[in-house]
């Protein structure tokens, strides 16, 4: 049993977990909607303390960072659990799991995950990712501790459903982040998700204002969020608010989990992708076979700087400071 960070106490040994925007009320042996923090006799506990259900070497780009050391790998884990429940999870099976029905962990401590991290040849650090790291919160934290001691870079790839308080205290740990933007309205968060759109734009700005990189993934799915005045309110709320230099990768949707809707036409991701453009400087589609979309540009004079062919990674055009080799621009891509 590992007592969990905050939960306040209420009365007959009820709590409530403050960790994201769900607030969940326990009573003794109850457990939150992400299914893996448990009111143990009035105090809130993890159940996926050291406990890993996916650990995999994999490309920067799959999180996907594509402004964050280009054509690095990471050790990327997981645990299960997620705070949201939408029905077009891709990560469903340990997602939408608790942790007494996943018979598969494997137990890890901290200490050994990152010993384990570092000796991977060419690692850059860990990825928290799969399912939602924000609820595998105190695990995630401690590791990130032990990486950044380690001098190694630590990942998180999120919904964004968490409160503020937690968000601050692990970011100065954290050097990069992708954030799903699911949609741009309130009624498709409820529905779809169960969740609400407000605290994930919070947590977008919170992020944009501190040191770490910032990455927004948009799933975009054919009836539920393809209307096209509604993402361009969002893109315009990217770049006013996070800024038009925050690259975006508009991701195709497939059929998985509750949702039968054939997959989002290419049409639809090129229009989407040229409304983007207008806005922000760094746009990208993503879950497609065309590699058209992947490649980055200099925005100073269009040059190809970093080309992109699925996990096919190069530099091209750019000085060994980061600058392009035709005009000179400072590229806005971490490279080490
Ligand atoms: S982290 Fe889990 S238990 Fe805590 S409020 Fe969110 S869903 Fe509920
Ligand atoms: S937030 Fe991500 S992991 Fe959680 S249910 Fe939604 S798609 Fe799945």
């Amino acid at each position: 049993m590992h007592e969990a960070e905050f939960f306040i106490k209420l009365k007959n040994n009820i709590v409530r977990c403050e960790l994201c925007p769900c607030f969940c009320v326990l009573k003794p042996g109850q457990t939150g909607s992400c299914k893996v923090r448990k009111n143990e006799n009035g105090i809130l506990t993890t159940l996926v303390y050291n406990k890993v259900s996916a650990l995999t070497v994999d490309p920067i780009e799959k999180k996907p960072l594509y402004h964050f050391l280009p054509g690095s790998q990471i050790l990327s884990i997981g645990t299960v659990g997620c705070n949201l429940h939408c029905v077009f999870c891709q990560n469903h099976h340990i997602s939408q799991c608790s942790a007494d029905d996943f018979g598969n962990f494997r137990e890890i401590t901290a200490k050994q995950l990152v010993a384990t991290a570092a000796g991977i040849k060419g690692n850059t650090g860990i990825a928290y990712t799969y399912n939602e790291p924000f609820i595998f919160y105190e695990f995630m934290l401690e590791t990130a501790k032990l990486v950044k001691e380690a001098g190694m870079k630590n990942v998180v790839v999120s919904n964004g459903y968490v409160n503020p308080e937690p968000l601050k205290k692990v970011l100065p740990f954290i050097d990069a982040l992708n954030i799903d933007l699911k949609a741009f309205s309130t009624d498709f968060y409820k529905k779809q998700t169960t969740g609400k759109l407000a605290p994930v734009l919070e947590t977008l700005r919170i992020i944009a204002g501190c040191n770490a990189h910032l990455e927004i993934t948009n799933l975009v799915i054919p009836g539920l969020n393809e209307d096209e005045k509604e993402f361009e309110k969002m893109v315009e709320w990217i770049a006013s608010e996070l800024g038009k230099e925050v690259p975006l990768h508009i991701s195709r949707y497939f059929p998985v989990y509750k949702l039968k809707e054939p997959p989002t036409p290419s049409k639809t991701l090129e229009l989407f992708y040229k409304i983007a453009s207008k806005h922000l400087l760094f746009v990208y589609t993503g879950n497609v076979s065309e590699t058209e979309h992947s490649s980055t540009f200099c925005p100073g004079c269009g040059s190809l700087v970093i080309k992109r062919s699925r996990f096919y990674v190069r530099k091209r055009n750019l000085e060994e400071n980061g600058c392009c080799s035709n005009c000179n621009m400072q590229q806005e891509i971490i490279f080490n």
